[in-house]
């Protein structure tokens, strides 16, 4: 009889957004038509851009003529978009070739797909509170899991020491859920003890767009050394809104090897094998984003998330609530008040003000005592949760 992945036992059940919406329903029958403010969502809320849907309208207008159809696509992507994706990275100061990028159909698929290039028996390092999917990918895999806590007193932003063991270390800055970016120097800590080590970063490059002070990185390669032990994911979700389109890419340079096996030729391999390429169309609509209008026109929607983050941080800031991020992440993750656990908070808020958020504790057991708000949601709604958030704070 066939044998299953028996490590699905070990899975924990995913009930943060579950029960979110269990109490939202239970709380929207008790109250018929109330209005919610929902800053939990991770969804961006704004449509495509228009250079990118002039580009996908092209692109099926291509698929409609013998001359201009697109069959199959070649596995790591078009080269020529492998190209705009190195020039882009080019004008941050960093130098990739074309091979050493791939493209995917979104960070998700590559975080989870990737772990083919590890044997099962490394043992995976998450800094908390995380992306619950880092996790749940390497329990899948039935790999060690190292939890690395983080909290206020490093800003959610933990150094290595060399009491870790690590083989493959998880690395997102700007964070989800914490909104904290890693310095320079603290990633060049994190890349010296890969490098010392023989670890490998799988770094989640998905919210690199928000960064807006200059000298935090946007790229771990950014970093001196980092071609040697770090591969970075990134995606379009967030930076241009392809959370229901798809797309991202990976970078993967070909420096990278261990045990005289090269990264990027077992990735090559990997995608020769297990896909038949991202559709022409997406890689058409997602070429767009960067172009100069794409670019301008995607700056103009992250201003209005951005502005959301300043209604937020105002309110803690008058609050004098502690928080970290919004400036450069789209989240803000804020210490609940008067020793709220959560959940706490997110009943409170939820009954006194029909604020939504995210508790802190669904992101591994250090964020307890957190709460994560979104800046993805739509402006008025936002504007009028931070008031009625700091009626709510301000008299207690
Ligand atoms: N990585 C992080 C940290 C995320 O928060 C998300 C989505 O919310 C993803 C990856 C997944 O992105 P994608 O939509 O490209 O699959």
């Amino acid at each position: 009889m066939v044998i299953p992945n028996l490590h699905y036992k070990d899975l924990k059940d995913s009930y943060l957004f579950f029960k979110i919406s269990q109490k939202i329903k239970a709380y929207l029958e008790e109250h018929p038509g109330a209005r919610l403010y929902r800053l939990g969502i991770g969804d961006v809320s704004l449509p495509l851009c228009d250079a990118v849907i002039q580009a996908l309208h092209e692109a099926v207008d291509d698929q409609a003529e013998a001359e201009t159809f697109h069959g199959y696509m070649p596995e790591c992507g078009a080269p020529s978009l492998r190209e705009t994706i190195a020039t882009h990275y080019a004008s941050r100061g960093v130098n990739l070739s074309s091979q050493d990028v791939f493209v995917s159909y979104g960070a998700s698929d590559e975080l989870g797909d990737i772990l083919d290039l590890f044997d099962r028996s490394n043992t995976t390092l998450v800094i908390e509170p995380a992306y619950p999917a880092y996790v749940d990918a390497n329990v899948m895999g039935g790999r060690k899991i190292v939890h690395l806590a983080s909290g206020k007193e490093n800003g959610f932003l933990p150094q290595p020491d060399n009491s870790l063991e690590a083989d493959i270390i998880y690395i997102c800055s700007p964070n989800n859920p914490t909104g904290a970016v890693f310095s320079r120097e603290q990633l060049q800590a994190w890349v010296d003890y890969a490098n010392r080590a023989g670890a490998i970063i799988l770094f989640d490059a998905a919210y690199e767009a928000f960064i807006e002070d200059a000298d935090l990185p946007r790229s771990i390669f950014e970093i001196a050394g980092a071609r040697t032990c770090a591969l970075e994911i990134c995606s379009l979700s967030k930076t241009a809104g392809f959370t229901g389109t798809r797309f991202g890419y990976t970078v993967i340079p070909q420096e990278l090897s261990r045990y005289g096996m090269n990264f990027n030729d077992m990735w090559v391999r990997n995608r020769t094998t297990k896909t038949n390429g991202v559709s022409y169309i997406l890689q058409k609509g997602a070429s767009a984003v960067f172009t100069p209008l794409g670019q301008r026109q995607i700056r103009e929607n992250i201003k209005v998330y951005k502005q959301n983050a300043t209604y937020l941080m105002r309110t803690l800031d008058k609050l004098a609530v502690w928080y970290c991020g919004g400036k450069n992440a789209p989240y803000i993750w804020l210490e609940c008040p008067s020793d709220m656990t959560s959940w706490e908070f997110f009943d409170y808020l939820l009954q006194e003000i029909q604020v939504i958020g995210t508790p802190g504790a669904g992101f591994g057991t250090c964020g307890e005592g957190y709460f994560r708000f979104s800046t993805f949601g739509n402006p008025e709604d936002t504007k009028e949760a931070a008031e009625r958030l700091y009626a709510l704070l301000s008299r207690r």
